[in-house]
């Protein structure tokens, strides 16, 4: 099931990577996909997952640390909700990385958010709709974890232009066309589903591929992809 592999282009950026650079911005670095730390330590623990890795540039995976430590954290209440054993797991691994200065502050950013309403297109249940997210660093986070997928898949490099469209659900049962006709066709699966699961359909001579990305059984992004190669 995990993939890894080996062509040497920059699944973020599209560039070779020079082989043999040590201690150099542009050296290989393999990223996971999803982050690693979407993984509860518990369950890296006591399960022998065998993680799927990208290509990147160090520096080009290292732009984006901020933005997942962003995602988790303020997507995190909805694994309380969605998913409460998992979210215990999660709010473990939480606690400890709050002893972090970086983590702190994410999450006391997030916090002082509070209290004003949802303002970009992501909705939110009850209860968190208090919180302001920004829509624009957890939807790029989202977008890097589908190209990440589409490169596994096709060896390809595609741009974030490329994603002509992202939808969040917070409820996965709450799905639209043609996502629902996308999951009939192709069912969710991963590594872990438990934390990760994901359905990728191409619609071949259409020109577009759809890609269904279920995180922690708690929400659902779904992308539509423009492809390069009809
Ligand atoms: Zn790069």
């Amino acid at each position: 099931m995990a993939k890894t592999s080996t062509k040497c282009i920059c699944y973020l950026c599209g560039k070779a990577i020079e082989s043999n650079l040590k201690n150099n911005a542009m050296e290989l670095s393999m990223d996971h996909v999803p982050p690693k730390q979407f993984y509860p330590k518990r369950v890296r623990a006591s399960r022998n997952l065998n993680l799927n890795l990208a290509p990147s540039h160090k520096a080009c995976n290292e732009d984006y640390k901020q933005d997942e430590e962003y995602f988790y954290h303020s997507l995190y209440p909805i694994i309380t909700i969605n998913n409460p054993r998992m979210g215990s797991l999660c709010s473990k691994d939480i606690q400890r990385r709050a002893q972090k200065p970086q983590t702190r502050n994410i999450i006391q950013k997030i916090l002082s958010t509070a209290v004003t309403t949802t303002e970009r297109g992501i909705h939110l249940p009850d209860g968190l709709s208090r919180f302001t997210l920004d829509g624009g660093r957890i939807e790029r986070v989202a977008a890097k974890i589908a190209r990440g997928i589409l490169f596994l898949s096709t060896e390809r490099y595609f741009e974030e232009q490329q994603i002509i469209r992202m939808d969040f659900y917070a409820k996965p049962s709450e799905i639209i066309e043609p996502y629902k006709f996308a999951l009939q066709l192709n069912h969710l699966a991963g590594v872990c589903p438990d934390v990760f699961a994901h359905s990728h359909i191409n619609f071949q001579g259409k020109g577009f591929r759809l890609l269904l990305m279920l995180f922690w059984k708690s929400f659902i992004f779904c992308a539509t992809v423009k492809d390069t190669v009809a």
